[in-house]
């Protein structure tokens, strides 16, 4: 089966139509969460996350639009996001995001793999280093974990003695791109899809990625997409202009 994983879409339609559109066939879509907050287009982009699937795991920015957190925790440009974004929601909209689930998911057609927004061990956790991820990767439940959160995109493996950090090397950096990775048998592995609408891996593309769970390959998927668009929608709704800025550096 090839699935589709996206994570940290952020209301950028233009991304997420970007990717779709860029996507080689899939049989299932997976979305680990952040669906909304910084970015312009969050009805659209609930609405278009909605027809694509139905496999779920919440994000901190879901969790705070509707009222599920408080905005303590959030820095003030993301905690203004937040707000403006409750007040532009439809009320279904902020309904099935508040009934979104708490990661880690497991999912039936999926065995040996769980789901989370930030880490196995607690959903909102940042998995940025290996270090980070040492305890995360050998407590998790299953030997496969997808995450997002951190917006960078790349793996980490363990086997008994050792973690390591992976990230996909691209060779382009307007173009559309794929790196692929095969999962080593008997390691233990953390997979992060990159973030769809704000990437921060200094790279501005938008990021995506392909789990074929037969070949137990994946592959780390890069595409541009109209910037000027979504930046545009950022800058008319009287969001920050740092929202908009740090689409274009990737940051
Ligand atoms: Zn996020």
């Amino acid at each position: 089966m090839r699935v589709l994983l996206l994570s940290d879409i952020h209301s950028n339609l233009e991304a997420l139509e970007a990717c779709l559109a860029a996507a080689p066939a899939y049989d299932l879509v997976v979305n680990l969460g952040d669906v909304v907050g910084y970015c312009a287009s969050p009805n659209e982009v609930v609405a278009r996350s909605r027809e694509l699937g139905e496999i779920f795991v919440r994000g901190n920015h879901d969790k705070a639009v509707c009222g599920l957190m408080g905005l303590k925790e959030f820095n003030p440009v993301a905690a203004l996001a937040a707000e403006w974004t409750r007040a532009q929601l439809i009320p279904g909209n902020l309904e099935w995001l508040r009934s979104l689930p708490q990661g880690p998911i497991e999912v039936d057609r999926l065995p040996n793999v769980q789901l989370v927004h930030g880490s196995p061990v607690h959903e909102d956790d940042y998995l940025v280093t290996v270090r980070d991820a040492v305890e995360p990767i050998l407590l998790a439940r299953m030997p496969t974990t997808f995450f997002g959160h951190t917006h960078v995109q790349g793996t980490f493996a363990a086997n008994d003695e050792y973690v390591d950090a992976y990230r996909p090397a691209y060779e382009t950096v307007g173009q559309s791109e794929t790196v692929e990775v095969p999962l080593k048998e008997g390691l233990r592995y953390l997979v992060n899809p990159g973030s769809v609408g704000q990437p921060r891996d200094g790279d501005w593309r938008a990021g995506f990625a392909i789990f074929d769970s037969d070949a137990r390959v994946v592959t780390f998927c890069r595409v541009p997409y109209n910037l000027k668009s979504a930046q545009d929608r950022i800058l008319a709704a009287k969001l920050p202009l740092r929202l908009a800025t740090r689409l274009a550096a990737g940051r």
